[in-house]
Protein backbone atom coordinates (compact mmCIF):
# COMPACT_ATOMS: atom_id res chain seq x y z
CA UNK A 1 0.00 0.00 0.00
CA UNK A 2 1.63 3.74 -0.80
CA UNK A 3 0.70 6.78 0.73
CA UNK A 4 -1.17 7.79 -2.46
CA UNK A 5 -4.06 4.90 -1.24
CA UNK A 6 -4.48 6.74 1.99
CA UNK A 7 -7.17 8.46 1.74
CA UNK A 8 -9.07 5.81 0.46
CA UNK A 9 -8.43 3.82 3.15
CA UNK A 10 -7.87 6.07 5.54
CA UNK A 11 -11.95 7.31 5.18
CA UNK A 12 -12.93 3.87 5.22
CA UNK A 13 -11.58 3.31 8.36
CA UNK A 14 -12.98 6.85 9.89
CA UNK A 15 -16.63 5.44 8.32
CA UNK A 16 -15.76 2.30 10.32
CA UNK A 17 -14.82 3.62 13.13
CA UNK A 18 -18.22 6.12 13.42
CA UNK A 19 -20.27 2.83 12.39
CA UNK A 20 -18.70 0.77 15.13
CA UNK A 21 -19.17 3.02 17.59
CA UNK A 22 -23.01 3.80 16.81
CA UNK A 23 -23.49 0.23 16.59
CA UNK A 24 -22.10 -0.92 20.14
CA UNK A 25 -25.12 -1.50 21.85
CA UNK A 26 -26.11 -4.29 19.56
CA UNK A 27 -22.99 -6.02 19.89
CA UNK A 28 -22.34 -8.26 22.74
CA UNK A 29 -19.47 -6.86 25.39
CA UNK A 30 -17.09 -9.64 26.08
CA UNK A 31 -16.08 -11.40 23.21
CA UNK A 32 -17.54 -14.70 22.59
CA UNK A 33 -14.48 -16.07 21.15
CA UNK A 34 -13.13 -19.66 21.72
CA UNK A 35 -9.63 -20.30 22.94
CA UNK A 36 -7.24 -20.81 19.80
CA UNK A 37 -10.33 -20.28 17.38
CA UNK A 38 -8.93 -16.46 16.16
CA UNK A 39 -5.13 -18.21 16.00
CA UNK A 40 -7.20 -21.46 13.75
CA UNK A 41 -8.04 -18.64 11.21
CA UNK A 42 -4.76 -16.74 11.28
CA UNK A 43 -2.43 -18.69 8.35
CA UNK A 44 0.81 -20.40 9.89
CA UNK A 45 2.57 -18.65 7.48
CA UNK A 46 3.45 -15.62 5.95
CA UNK A 47 2.64 -14.48 2.70
CA UNK A 48 5.16 -14.24 0.17
CA UNK A 49 3.17 -12.01 -2.02
CA UNK A 50 1.31 -8.63 -1.44
CA UNK A 51 -2.28 -8.84 -0.52
CA UNK A 52 -4.58 -6.13 -1.74
CA UNK A 53 -6.15 -3.73 1.27
CA UNK A 54 -9.82 -4.87 0.55
CA UNK A 55 -8.65 -8.58 1.31
CA UNK A 56 -7.13 -7.63 4.55
CA UNK A 57 -9.94 -5.29 5.43
CA UNK A 58 -12.63 -8.20 5.15
CA UNK A 59 -10.14 -10.35 7.17
CA UNK A 60 -9.79 -7.97 9.94
CA UNK A 61 -13.79 -7.30 9.81
CA UNK A 62 -14.14 -11.52 10.05
CA UNK A 63 -11.51 -12.46 11.99
CA UNK A 64 -10.15 -9.73 14.53
CA UNK A 65 -13.71 -8.03 15.22
CA UNK A 66 -15.69 -11.22 16.55
CA UNK A 67 -12.57 -11.75 19.19
CA UNK A 68 -12.81 -8.14 20.29
CA UNK A 69 -14.03 -7.31 23.96
CA UNK A 70 -15.62 -4.12 23.49
CA UNK A 71 -14.02 -1.60 26.37
CA UNK A 72 -16.20 1.45 24.57
CA UNK A 73 -19.41 -0.69 24.77
CA UNK A 74 -21.64 2.01 26.61
CA UNK A 75 -22.65 -1.32 28.97
CA UNK A 76 -19.28 -2.23 30.10
CA UNK A 77 -19.22 -2.53 33.68
CA UNK A 78 -16.14 -4.82 34.26
CA UNK A 79 -12.39 -3.90 35.60
CA UNK A 80 -12.39 -0.31 34.89
CA UNK A 81 -13.11 1.75 31.93
CA UNK A 82 -10.30 2.21 29.06
CA UNK A 83 -12.05 5.12 27.72
CA UNK A 84 -11.76 6.25 23.90
CA UNK A 85 -13.37 9.63 22.42
CA UNK A 86 -13.14 10.44 19.19
CA UNK A 87 -11.48 13.94 19.51
CA UNK A 88 -7.95 11.92 21.58
CA UNK A 89 -8.50 8.60 18.79
CA UNK A 90 -8.17 11.86 16.09
CA UNK A 91 -5.30 13.16 17.86
CA UNK A 92 -3.75 9.58 18.32
CA UNK A 93 -4.22 9.10 13.97
CA UNK A 94 -2.39 12.55 13.63
CA UNK A 95 0.20 11.65 15.72
CA UNK A 96 0.64 8.11 14.06
CA UNK A 97 0.73 9.22 11.04
CA UNK A 98 3.87 11.55 11.71
CA UNK A 99 5.41 9.02 14.19
CA UNK A 100 7.43 11.13 15.79
CA UNK A 101 10.25 9.37 18.37
CA UNK A 102 9.86 12.11 20.99
CA UNK A 103 12.72 10.68 23.52
CA UNK A 104 14.83 13.85 23.39
CA UNK A 105 13.30 17.75 23.19
CA UNK A 106 15.76 18.28 20.05
CA UNK A 107 13.72 14.95 18.82
CA UNK A 108 10.39 16.95 18.66
CA UNK A 109 10.23 19.91 20.58
CA UNK A 110 6.39 20.12 20.13
CA UNK A 111 5.65 17.11 21.96
CA UNK A 112 8.18 18.13 24.84
CA UNK A 113 6.64 21.63 25.05
CA UNK A 114 3.00 20.17 24.53
CA UNK A 115 3.90 17.61 27.50
CA UNK A 116 5.23 19.79 30.32
CA UNK A 117 1.88 21.97 29.03
CA UNK A 118 -0.46 18.98 29.22
CA UNK A 119 0.95 17.80 32.27
CA UNK A 120 0.59 21.32 34.18
CA UNK A 121 -3.20 21.77 32.65
CA UNK A 122 -3.87 18.66 34.44
CA UNK A 123 -2.26 19.19 37.47
CA UNK A 124 -4.10 22.55 37.65
CA UNK A 125 -7.63 20.59 37.20
CA UNK A 126 -6.58 18.02 39.83
CA UNK A 127 -5.69 21.35 42.06
CA UNK A 128 -2.40 19.61 42.88
CA UNK A 129 -0.10 22.24 43.85
CA UNK A 130 2.25 24.37 41.89
CA UNK A 131 5.50 22.06 42.87
CA UNK A 132 4.55 19.34 41.75
CA UNK A 133 6.05 18.44 38.04
CA UNK A 134 4.42 16.07 35.67
CA UNK A 135 5.50 13.47 33.18
CA UNK A 136 3.38 10.73 31.04
CA UNK A 137 4.62 7.47 31.75
CA UNK A 138 2.89 4.41 29.51
CA UNK A 139 1.37 2.84 32.48
CA UNK A 140 0.81 3.19 35.78
CA UNK A 141 2.89 0.09 36.28
CA UNK A 142 6.03 2.13 35.14
CA UNK A 143 4.99 5.27 37.07
CA UNK A 144 4.94 3.04 40.36
CA UNK A 145 8.10 1.04 39.20
CA UNK A 146 9.91 4.41 38.42
CA UNK A 147 9.16 5.74 41.73
CA UNK A 148 10.06 2.51 43.69
CA UNK A 149 13.53 3.24 42.04
CA UNK A 150 13.50 6.64 43.42
CA UNK A 151 12.67 5.29 46.66
CA UNK A 152 15.67 2.86 46.58
CA UNK A 153 17.96 5.44 45.46
CA UNK A 154 17.52 7.84 48.18
CA UNK A 155 17.06 5.11 50.70
CA UNK A 156 20.68 3.95 49.34
CA UNK A 157 22.35 7.53 49.15
CA UNK A 158 22.37 6.85 45.45
CA UNK A 159 24.40 3.99 45.45
CA UNK A 160 22.02 1.32 43.95
CA UNK A 161 22.40 1.84 40.13
CA UNK A 162 26.02 1.85 41.06
CA UNK A 163 26.92 -0.91 43.05
CA UNK A 164 23.74 -2.84 43.63
CA UNK A 165 21.86 -4.45 45.89
CA UNK A 166 24.15 -6.99 47.57
CA UNK A 167 25.93 -5.81 51.08
CA UNK A 168 22.76 -3.10 51.66
CA UNK A 169 20.77 -3.48 54.20
CA UNK A 170 17.64 -4.50 54.04
CA UNK A 171 15.14 -2.11 52.24
CA UNK A 172 11.75 -2.09 53.42
CA UNK A 173 8.70 -0.64 51.40
CA UNK A 174 5.15 -0.47 53.07
CA UNK A 175 1.68 -0.76 51.92
CA UNK A 176 -2.00 -2.12 52.18
CA UNK A 177 -3.23 -5.37 50.16
CA UNK A 178 -5.36 -3.55 48.60
CA UNK A 179 -2.62 -2.02 47.34
CA UNK A 180 -2.55 -3.19 42.61
CA UNK A 181 -0.36 -5.70 41.54
CA UNK A 182 2.17 -3.57 39.74
CA UNK A 183 3.04 -2.90 42.85
CA UNK A 184 4.81 -6.22 44.44
CA UNK A 185 6.29 -6.09 40.25
CA UNK A 186 7.85 -3.25 41.27
CA UNK A 187 9.24 -4.51 44.18
CA UNK A 188 10.38 -7.33 42.07
CA UNK A 189 12.18 -5.23 39.37
CA UNK A 190 13.94 -3.07 41.60
CA UNK A 191 15.55 -5.86 43.50
CA UNK A 192 13.89 -5.00 46.92
CA UNK A 193 12.07 -8.03 47.10
CA UNK A 194 8.51 -9.47 48.09
CA UNK A 195 9.78 -10.01 51.44
CA UNK A 196 10.47 -6.85 51.84
CA UNK A 197 6.90 -5.58 51.15
CA UNK A 198 5.80 -5.28 54.34
CA UNK A 199 1.96 -5.10 54.27
CA UNK A 200 -0.20 -3.42 56.52
CA UNK A 201 -3.36 -4.32 57.62
CA UNK A 202 -6.38 -2.50 56.64
CA UNK A 203 -9.54 -1.28 58.76
CA UNK A 204 -12.61 0.21 58.45
CA UNK A 205 -15.33 1.41 55.79
CA UNK A 206 -12.49 2.54 53.60
CA UNK A 207 -10.10 -0.13 53.74
CA UNK A 208 -7.36 2.17 54.60
CA UNK A 209 -4.09 1.27 56.20
CA UNK A 210 -4.15 1.27 59.94
CA UNK A 211 -1.31 3.98 60.34
CA UNK A 212 -0.49 3.30 63.48
CA UNK A 213 0.02 -0.42 62.05
CA UNK A 214 2.36 1.34 59.63
CA UNK A 215 4.63 3.47 62.32
CA UNK A 216 4.83 0.58 64.43
CA UNK A 217 5.97 -1.36 61.41
CA UNK A 218 8.35 1.45 60.56
CA UNK A 219 10.00 1.64 63.97
CA UNK A 220 10.22 -2.00 64.27
CA UNK A 221 12.24 -2.51 60.93
CA UNK A 222 14.98 0.59 61.80
CA UNK A 223 15.88 -1.36 65.38
CA UNK A 224 16.69 -4.40 63.72
CA UNK A 225 18.96 -2.87 61.11
CA UNK A 226 16.18 -2.56 57.79
CA UNK A 227 16.31 0.24 55.75
CA UNK A 228 12.45 1.54 55.35
CA UNK A 229 12.36 3.29 52.05
CA UNK A 230 8.93 4.34 51.26
CA UNK A 231 4.92 3.87 51.55
CA UNK A 232 2.80 3.16 48.49
CA UNK A 233 -0.63 4.69 49.61
CA UNK A 234 -3.69 4.03 47.28
CA UNK A 235 -6.63 6.40 46.34
CA UNK A 236 -9.19 3.79 44.82
CA UNK A 237 -7.69 0.24 45.36
CA UNK A 238 -8.70 -2.18 42.05
CA UNK A 239 -10.99 -4.51 43.62
CA UNK A 240 -12.67 -2.58 45.97
CA UNK A 241 -11.61 1.50 45.28
CA UNK A 242 -9.63 1.09 49.58
CA UNK A 243 -8.70 4.81 49.84
CA UNK A 244 -5.63 5.01 52.42
CA UNK A 245 -5.43 8.46 54.47
CA UNK A 246 -3.29 10.06 52.62
CA UNK A 247 -2.68 13.07 54.69
CA UNK A 248 -1.44 10.63 57.97
CA UNK A 249 0.75 8.14 55.53
CA UNK A 250 2.65 11.46 53.97
CA UNK A 251 3.06 12.10 57.87
CA UNK A 252 4.37 9.10 58.48
CA UNK A 253 6.71 9.04 55.69
CA UNK A 254 7.94 12.59 56.75
CA UNK A 255 8.19 11.78 60.09
CA UNK A 256 10.37 9.08 59.17
CA UNK A 257 12.39 10.59 55.90
CA UNK A 258 10.75 8.15 53.86
CA UNK A 259 9.73 8.50 49.64
CA UNK A 260 5.29 8.65 49.60
CA UNK A 261 4.07 7.32 46.46
CA UNK A 262 0.15 7.62 45.85
CA UNK A 263 -1.09 5.59 43.27
CA UNK A 264 -4.11 6.77 42.11
CA UNK A 265 -4.41 5.30 38.78
CA UNK A 266 -8.27 4.90 38.53
CA UNK A 267 -9.79 7.29 40.98
CA UNK A 268 -7.30 10.29 40.15
CA UNK A 269 -9.31 11.17 36.97
CA UNK A 270 -12.07 11.92 39.90
CA UNK A 271 -10.07 14.61 40.96
CA UNK A 272 -10.82 17.34 38.57
CA UNK A 273 -14.32 17.60 40.33
CA UNK A 274 -13.59 19.26 43.55
CA UNK A 275 -16.34 17.68 45.53
CA UNK A 276 -14.19 14.12 45.06
CA UNK A 277 -11.00 15.74 46.68
CA UNK A 278 -11.22 14.60 50.09
CA UNK A 279 -10.82 11.01 49.11
CA UNK A 280 -7.39 11.75 49.31
CA UNK A 281 -6.50 15.00 51.43
CA UNK A 282 -3.39 15.11 52.20
CA UNK A 283 -1.69 14.48 48.66
CA UNK A 284 -0.07 17.48 48.13
CA UNK A 285 2.49 16.40 50.85
CA UNK A 286 3.27 13.08 48.48
CA UNK A 287 6.75 12.71 46.45
CA UNK A 288 4.88 10.83 44.08
CA UNK A 289 1.67 10.79 42.35
CA UNK A 290 0.27 8.92 39.81
CA UNK A 291 -3.22 8.69 37.59
CA UNK A 292 -4.53 7.32 34.63
CA UNK A 293 -6.68 9.56 31.93
CA UNK A 294 -6.36 6.28 30.03
CA UNK A 295 -8.75 5.00 32.21
CA UNK A 296 -11.75 7.28 33.28
CA UNK A 297 -10.79 10.52 31.25
CA UNK A 298 -10.52 9.57 27.21
CA UNK A 299 -7.33 9.78 26.02
CA UNK A 300 -7.23 6.02 25.16
CA UNK A 301 -4.33 3.91 26.18
CA UNK A 302 -1.37 4.47 26.41
CA UNK A 303 -1.41 7.97 28.60
CA UNK A 304 -0.58 7.67 32.62
CA UNK A 305 0.11 11.17 34.29
CA UNK A 306 2.76 11.03 36.90
CA UNK A 307 3.34 14.19 39.06
CA UNK A 308 6.97 14.35 41.43
CA UNK A 309 7.38 16.97 44.09
CA UNK A 310 11.33 16.28 42.97
CA UNK A 311 11.32 15.39 39.31
CA UNK A 312 15.30 15.78 39.98
CA UNK A 313 15.58 12.68 42.67
CA UNK A 314 13.82 10.72 39.70
CA UNK A 315 16.49 11.77 36.90
CA UNK A 316 19.18 10.93 39.30
CA UNK A 317 17.67 7.63 39.56
CA UNK A 318 17.27 7.07 35.70
CA UNK A 319 18.85 9.68 33.43
CA UNK A 320 21.90 8.04 31.23
CA UNK A 321 23.60 10.21 28.49
CA UNK A 322 25.87 8.30 26.41
CA UNK A 323 27.65 11.21 23.49
CA UNK A 324 24.65 9.71 21.11
CA UNK A 325 21.99 11.20 23.35
CA UNK A 326 23.70 14.62 24.21
CA UNK A 327 22.25 17.62 23.00
CA UNK A 328 24.46 20.44 21.97
CA UNK A 329 23.78 24.12 22.21
CA UNK A 330 20.10 23.95 23.81
CA UNK A 331 20.16 24.65 27.80
CA UNK A 332 17.37 24.48 29.98
CA UNK A 333 15.57 21.65 28.06
CA UNK A 334 13.29 18.74 29.35
CA UNK A 335 14.06 15.68 28.16
CA UNK A 336 11.75 13.48 29.14
CA UNK A 337 13.21 10.35 28.18
CA UNK A 338 15.13 10.73 31.09
CA UNK A 339 11.80 10.30 33.48
CA UNK A 340 11.14 7.28 32.14
CA UNK A 341 12.10 3.32 31.62
CA UNK A 342 11.62 3.55 28.24
CA UNK A 343 13.99 5.48 26.28
CA UNK A 344 11.61 5.98 22.99
CA UNK A 345 8.38 7.59 23.65
CA UNK A 346 5.45 8.57 21.67
CA UNK A 347 3.57 12.03 21.51
CA UNK A 348 1.02 11.47 24.00
CA UNK A 349 -0.14 14.65 24.66
CA UNK A 350 -1.39 15.64 22.03
CA UNK A 351 -4.42 13.65 23.13
CA UNK A 352 -4.84 15.38 26.15
CA UNK A 353 -4.70 18.84 24.56
CA UNK A 354 -7.47 17.25 21.96
CA UNK A 355 -9.51 15.81 24.30
CA UNK A 356 -9.29 19.45 27.24
CA UNK A 357 -10.24 21.43 24.73
CA UNK A 358 -13.00 19.45 22.81
CA UNK A 359 -14.84 18.82 26.34
CA UNK A 360 -13.46 21.60 27.88
CA UNK A 361 -13.17 20.52 32.45
CA UNK A 362 -16.79 21.05 32.99
CA UNK A 363 -17.65 18.45 30.12
CA UNK A 364 -15.33 15.55 31.31
CA UNK A 365 -17.06 16.72 34.78
CA UNK A 366 -20.56 16.55 34.00
CA UNK A 367 -19.27 12.47 32.71
CA UNK A 368 -18.05 11.65 36.09
CA UNK A 369 -20.48 13.32 38.01
CA UNK A 370 -22.80 11.18 36.20
CA UNK A 371 -21.28 8.05 36.64
CA UNK A 372 -20.59 8.62 40.55
CA UNK A 373 -24.47 9.39 40.65
CA UNK A 374 -25.61 6.21 38.81
CA UNK A 375 -23.48 3.95 40.17
CA UNK A 376 -24.81 5.23 44.00
CA UNK A 377 -28.39 4.59 42.57
CA UNK A 378 -27.77 1.32 40.98
CA UNK A 379 -26.13 0.40 44.86
CA UNK A 380 -29.23 1.51 46.50
CA UNK A 381 -31.75 -0.27 44.13
CA UNK A 382 -29.78 -3.53 43.86
CA UNK A 383 -29.47 -3.00 48.45
CA UNK A 384 -33.72 -3.40 48.13
CA UNK A 385 -33.74 -6.00 46.38
CA UNK A 386 -33.90 -9.47 48.68
CA UNK A 387 -31.04 -11.87 48.71
CA UNK A 388 -28.66 -9.07 47.29
CA UNK A 389 -25.75 -7.58 49.53
CA UNK A 390 -23.85 -4.94 49.57
CA UNK A 391 -20.55 -5.67 50.46
CA UNK A 392 -18.27 -2.43 49.99
CA UNK A 393 -20.22 0.84 49.32
CA UNK A 394 -19.36 2.93 46.62
CA UNK A 395 -16.92 4.47 45.92
CA UNK A 396 -16.60 7.18 43.44
CA UNK A 397 -18.48 5.21 41.15
CA UNK A 398 -17.03 1.53 42.30
CA UNK A 399 -19.46 -0.87 44.78
CA UNK A 400 -19.43 -4.62 45.45
CA UNK A 401 -22.06 -6.84 45.72
CA UNK A 402 -23.04 -10.08 46.41
CA UNK A 403 -25.84 -12.69 46.00
CA UNK A 404 -27.61 -14.33 48.55
CA UNK A 405 -30.14 -16.14 48.80
CA UNK A 406 -31.50 -17.67 51.60
CA UNK A 407 -30.12 -21.17 51.87
CA UNK A 408 -28.13 -21.27 49.27
CA UNK A 409 -24.22 -21.00 49.70
CA UNK A 410 -23.22 -17.18 48.87
CA UNK A 411 -20.08 -17.85 46.72
CA UNK A 412 -21.41 -20.07 44.78
CA UNK A 413 -24.44 -18.24 44.25
CA UNK A 414 -22.94 -15.18 43.55
CA UNK A 415 -20.35 -17.27 41.09
CA UNK A 416 -23.21 -18.49 39.27
CA UNK A 417 -25.04 -14.74 38.94
CA UNK A 418 -21.68 -13.25 37.74
CA UNK A 419 -21.24 -16.66 35.32
CA UNK A 420 -24.90 -16.12 33.05
CA UNK A 421 -24.48 -12.77 33.29
CA UNK A 422 -21.10 -12.22 31.34
CA UNK A 423 -22.38 -15.95 29.11
CA UNK A 424 -24.85 -13.37 27.69
CA UNK A 425 -23.07 -10.28 26.71
CA UNK A 426 -26.08 -7.58 27.39
CA UNK A 427 -23.51 -5.81 30.32
CA UNK A 428 -20.52 -7.18 31.77
CA UNK A 429 -19.01 -7.32 35.14
CA UNK A 430 -16.03 -8.92 36.95
CA UNK A 431 -15.23 -10.06 40.77
CA UNK A 432 -12.80 -9.83 43.89
CA UNK A 433 -12.78 -11.25 46.80
CA UNK A 434 -13.73 -8.68 49.66
CA UNK A 435 -12.29 -10.46 53.07
CA UNK A 436 -12.09 -14.05 51.61
CA UNK A 437 -15.95 -13.45 49.76
CA UNK A 438 -16.37 -13.80 46.44
CA UNK A 439 -18.13 -10.45 45.44
CA UNK A 440 -19.04 -8.80 42.10
CA UNK A 441 -17.41 -5.62 41.04
CA UNK A 442 -20.01 -2.68 39.49
CA UNK A 443 -18.60 0.41 37.95
CA UNK A 444 -19.87 2.75 36.29
CA UNK A 445 -17.39 4.51 33.47
CA UNK A 446 -17.87 3.86 29.96
CA UNK A 447 -18.33 7.85 28.08
CA UNK A 448 -20.82 7.21 26.32
CA UNK A 449 -22.72 5.12 29.27
CA UNK A 450 -26.45 6.87 30.22
CA UNK A 451 -28.46 6.36 32.69
CA UNK A 452 -30.71 4.06 30.77
CA UNK A 453 -28.18 1.54 30.24
CA UNK A 454 -27.41 1.73 34.00
CA UNK A 455 -31.40 0.80 34.70
CA UNK A 456 -30.62 -2.19 31.58
CA UNK A 457 -27.63 -3.54 34.45
CA UNK A 458 -30.33 -3.41 37.20
CA UNK A 459 -32.78 -5.49 34.97
CA UNK A 460 -29.83 -8.09 33.47
CA UNK A 461 -28.77 -8.80 37.12
CA UNK A 462 -32.23 -9.31 38.86
CA UNK A 463 -33.45 -10.61 36.19
CA UNK A 464 -30.48 -12.98 35.33
CA UNK A 465 -30.92 -13.90 39.74
CA UNK A 466 -34.37 -15.11 39.01
CA UNK A 467 -33.54 -16.75 36.34
CA UNK A 468 -31.30 -18.67 38.28
CA UNK A 469 -33.94 -19.83 41.14
CA UNK A 470 -36.01 -21.18 37.74
CA UNK A 471 -32.49 -23.46 37.35
C1 LIG B 1 -5.31 0.05 36.62
C2 LIG B 1 -4.52 0.27 37.82
C3 LIG B 1 -3.13 0.17 37.78
C4 LIG B 1 -2.37 -0.27 36.56
O1 LIG B 1 -2.48 0.65 35.54
P1 LIG B 1 -1.63 0.49 34.18
O2 LIG B 1 -1.66 1.85 33.62
O3 LIG B 1 -2.37 -0.51 33.36
O4 LIG B 1 -0.28 0.01 34.55
C5 LIG B 1 -2.42 0.47 38.92
N1 LIG B 1 -3.05 0.84 40.05
C6 LIG B 1 -4.40 0.93 40.13
C7 LIG B 1 -5.04 1.36 41.41
C8 LIG B 1 -5.18 0.64 39.02
O5 LIG B 1 -6.50 0.72 39.10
Amino acid sequence: MRWSEFPKWGKWAADWAARYHAGLRDRPVRARTRPGEVADALPAHPPETAHPMDEIIADFESIVVPGITHWQHPRFFAYFPSNATPAAVLADNLITAMAPQCMLWQTSPAATEMETRMMDWLRQAIALPEDFHGVIQDSASSATLAAVLVMRERALNWQGNATGLAGQPRLRVYASDEVHSSVDRAIWISGIGQANLIRIPVRGPRRGMDIAALEAAIEADRATGHLPAGIIACTGGTGTGACDDIAAACAVGRRHGLFTHVDAAWAGSAMICPEFRALWAGVEQADSVVLNPHKWLGTQFDLSAHYLRSPDDLTRTLAIQPEYLKTHGANGIINYSEWSIPLGRRFRALKLWFLIRAHGLEGLRQMIRNHVAWSNGLAERLRAVPGFEITTEPVLSLFTFRYAPVGRDADASTQALLTRINDDGHIYLTQTRVDGRYVIRFQVGQFDCTAEDVDAAFDTITQTAISLEDG
